[in-house]
C-alpha cells in the first residue's frame, strides 16, 4: 500500500463529502495536553463534562491499540444569520443560541462525514482498523487538529484555522495506517489579548487556560441555580457564548454558508423567550431536539430563558413568570422565576413573590424569593 497516494486520495475524497479542511498526525501521546489537564484539575478549572481519564484523553493507543495515525477533519459553520432574521422586540424578547448550536447537531453532521471516510478507507485498505470521534469522545479534537496542522489553539482555547477562523467543527478518525504527518501550525496570537479582555466573566486565565467553572458557555449547560454573579452576565444567551470568538481578529469577515444542514433556523437559533417557559417535553423535542444545544434537556434552557426575561426587564412576561413560580414542580425554575420577577420589579411582581413565600416550602426557592424581594429595596433606595 502506498500511503502517500492514499493520503492524497483521502484529501480529494474529503472535499466531495463536505469536509472543509483535513490534516494528518501521528498517534503519539499528547504530552503537553496531559500536563495541561493535570494543571486544570489541580486548579478545579474543569467543566465536569470531560470524558475518560487523562491517559485515555492523551494516549490514542489506549483507545485503539493498533493506532498509527489520526486524521483530523474540520467543517465550517456560519457566523451570521440572514440580514432579515427576526429581531428581539419589546413585545417579544428573543434569546440566543451560540453558533455551534445552529442547524443540525454537529455531532451527527460530522459523524456522517467520518463514517463515509471510514468506508472509503476500508474499501482501499484490507485490514484497516479505524475509530471515529466527535467532541464527546475521549480525545481532544482541538489538540488533534492542532498537531495535524488544521489550525492553532488561540488564547481563547479554541482552534483557529486560517481559512474559516474558529467557526469550524472538529472530529477525528484514528487508524492503524501509518500516514506521513502534516506540520503543526504555529501559534498566531502574539501579543493580542482581545478575547481575554472581552470575556464577560474573566474565564480565560493565563492566556490559554479556560476556567470552565466561570465560562458562560459551560454555565448555560448546568442544571442547578446559576450563581448571581453569572446571572447578570448571561444576558439573553440561552445556550453557549460566542464573545471570545466574535472579538478574535482571525474571525473578521469569516462567515461561511457551505452546508445547508448547518444553517440556523430563525425561531430555534433566536427563540422567543416567553413560549420557552411552559413548553411540554414533546414541544421541546420537536422544536429543539435536533440541535446540539438540546443535549442537556429542557431545564437549563428554560432557566436561562427566565434569566433572559429578567435581563430585559420584560413586563409582558410577569404573568407567565408568576404562573411558573407558583406551579412549576422544579425548584430551580420556581426560584429563578422569583429572582427574575424581582429583577423586572413591577408592583404586581413583588406582591406575587410575597404571596408565594407563604406557601413555598423549599428553602432554596425561599432564598431566591428573598433575593427577588431585595430588588424592591434597591428600587426604594434609588427613589
Ligand atoms: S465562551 Fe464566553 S464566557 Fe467562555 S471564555 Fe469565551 S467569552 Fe468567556
Ligand atoms: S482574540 Fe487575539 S488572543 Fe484571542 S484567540 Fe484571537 S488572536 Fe488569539
Amino acid at each position: 500500500m502506498n500511503t502517500n497516494q492514499l493520503k492524497q486520495e483521502i484529501i480529494e475524497y474529503s472535499k466531495e463529502i463536505g469536509i472543509d479542511k483535513i490534516g494528518f498526525t501521528t498517534a503519539d501521546i499528547f504530552s503537553e495536553l496531559k500536563e495541561r489537564l493535570i494543571r486544570q484539575q489541580e486548579l478545579n478549572y474543569q467543566s465536569g463534562f470531560e470524558k475518560g481519564s487523562n491517559e485515555e484523553r492523551t494516549e490514542p493507543r489506549r483507545l485503539l491499540p493498533e493506532a498509527q495515525s489520526i486524521i483530523s477533519i474540520a467543517v465550517a459553520y456560519p457566523s451570521r444569520m440572514r440580514k432579515d432574521a427576526p429581531k428581539s422586540t419589546k413585545e417579544e424578547r428573543r434569546g440566543f443560541f451560540c453558533r455551534a448550536s445552529w442547524g443540525m447537531d454537529y455531532h451527527e453532521a460530522l459523524r456522517e462525514r467520518l463514517r463515509k471516510l471510514e468506508v472509503f478507507i476500508h474499501e482501499k485498505v484490507e485490514g484497516a482498523v479505524t475509530k471515529i470521534m466527535v467532541d464527546t469522545g475521549e480525545l481532544s479534537d482541538k489538540a488533534v487538529a492542532e498537531r495535524a496542522g488544521v489550525g492553532f489553539v488561540g488564547k481563547n482555547t479554541i482552534l483557529i484555522t486560517e481559512e474559516y477562523g474558529s467557526f469550524v467543527y472538529l472530529g477525528e478518525l484514528i487508524t492503524n495506517i501509518p500516514f506521513v504527518p502534516d506540520t503543526r501550525v504555529e501559534d498566531g496570537c502574539g501579543d493580542c489579548r482581545k478575547c481575554i479582555d472581552a470575556c464577560p466573566t474573566d474565564a480565560i486565565v493565563q492566556g490559554g487556560q479556560l476556567n470552565a467553572q466561570r465560562c458562560i458557555g459551560f454555565l448555560t449547560q448546568t442544571k442547578d441555580f446559576l450563581a448571581d454573579e453569572f446571572r447578570v452576565k448571561l444576558g439573553n444567551r440561552v445556550y453557549g457564548c460566542d464573545t471570545c470568538q466574535l472579538v478574535c481578529p482571525y474571525n473578521l469577515k469569516k462567515d461561511f454558508h457551505l452546508h445547508p444542514e448547518l444553517e440556523p433556523e430563525d425561531d430555534v437559533a433566536k427563540p422567543k423567550l416567553k413560549p420557552m417557559l411552559t413548553m411540554s417535553n414533546r414541544e421541546f423535542r420537536e422544536t429543539f431536539g435536533h440541535v446540539a444545544g438540546a443535549w442537556r434537556g429542557k431545564k437549563p434552557l428554560q432557566r436561562n430563558a427566565i434569566i433572559g426575561l429578567g435581563h430585559y426587564k420584560d413586563k409582558t412576561a410577569v404573568d407567565e413568570l408568576i404562573n411558573i413560580m407558583n406551579s412549576d414542580p422544579r425548584p430551580v425554575i420556581r426560584g429563578t422565576a422569583a429572582w427574575s420577577l424581582g429583577k423586572i420589579g413591577t408592583e404586581e411582581a413583588f406582591s406575587a413573590i410575597q404571596e408565594a413565600m407563604l406557601k413555598e416550602k423549599d428553602t432554596d426557592v425561599l432564598f431566591e424569593m428573598d433575593k427577588g424581594l431585595a430588588f424592591q429595596e434597591v428600587q426604594l433606595i434609588k427613589e
